[in-house]
């Protein structure tokens, strides 16, 4: 079961590189094994300092939920603070990825939000992307200012820093990842088109009763969300 975790945080650390996900050695995954007690839980981890591209499976690093190291030979991740936040609030998710995806990063930096209504299959499926405050890089404050967003949302923009996605695998977050590059790649064009046009409020409306009927998540979260995006 473990080495297996390690063989699939390998695979799925490759794609992330193959698809720029990342540069250089940014970029962390790690992944919950057992269920979510906070005393008996471990964690696999991806190294501080090891492109993802590289990563071997005995590179990867096990932790516990208070972050202290229980085996391998590397550093852990220097955003072990973030993942270890999110499995704190998100009992469901048995696996994150954070990355710098680079057009969905590009929006943070220009303070164009990416959780407008416009995408109908992302507003039923993700709901919608919201970002965070600002919190400097891999410390608490980074973790601190996701709290809030990452509890009720499986994607995540971090402001001027990275997205984060979770999901009960690693298949999943790693497919929220795509998906939400792809939508602010799509966006960028159509901005460049002359500015996406948005959906009614009745097909958004029918779009959150979607969610709700697939059992994806809330329709709230979605009404709430376009309507900030409406002021
Ligand atoms: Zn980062």
């Amino acid at each position: 079961m473990e080495w297996q975790l390690r063989r699939e945080m390998v695979s799925i650390a490759k794609r992330i590189d193959e698809r720029r996900l990342v540069a250089a050695s940014d970029g962390n995954i790690s992944v919950r094994i057992g269920g979510g007690h906070q005393r008996t839980g471990r964690i696999l981890i991806t190294p501080s300092g090891v492109a993802l591209g590289s990563l071997r499976p005995q590179d990867i690093v096990m932790i516990d939920h208070d972050g202290r190291v229980l085996s391998g030979d590397l550093k852990k991740s220097s955003e072990f603070r973030l993942h270890l936040m999110v499995y704190e609030v998100r009992k469901d998710v048995r696996a994150v990825i954070h990355a710098h995806p680079p057009i969905a990063n590009a929006f943070t930096f220009a303070g164009v939000p990416l959780d407008s209504c416009i995408v109908p299959e992302v507003v039923a499926t993700l709901g919608c992307i919201p970002t965070t405050e600002y919190g400097t890089p891999a410390t608490d404050e980074g973790a601190i200012v996701a709290r809030d967003v990452i509890a009720d949302h499986d994607a995540i923009m971090l402001q001027r820093h990275g997205s984060v996605t979770v999901g009960d695998s690693l298949t999943s977050a790693y497919h929220k990842l795509e998906k939400l590059e792809h939508t602010a790649e799509v966006l960028l064009a159509a901005y460049q088109l002359g500015g996406p046009r948005k959906l009614s409020q009745d097909e958004i409306l029918k779009l959150a009763k979607l969610r709700e009927d697939l059992g994806i998540g809330s329709g709230d979260d979605v009404l709430r969300a376009c309507r900030t995006d409406r002021k």
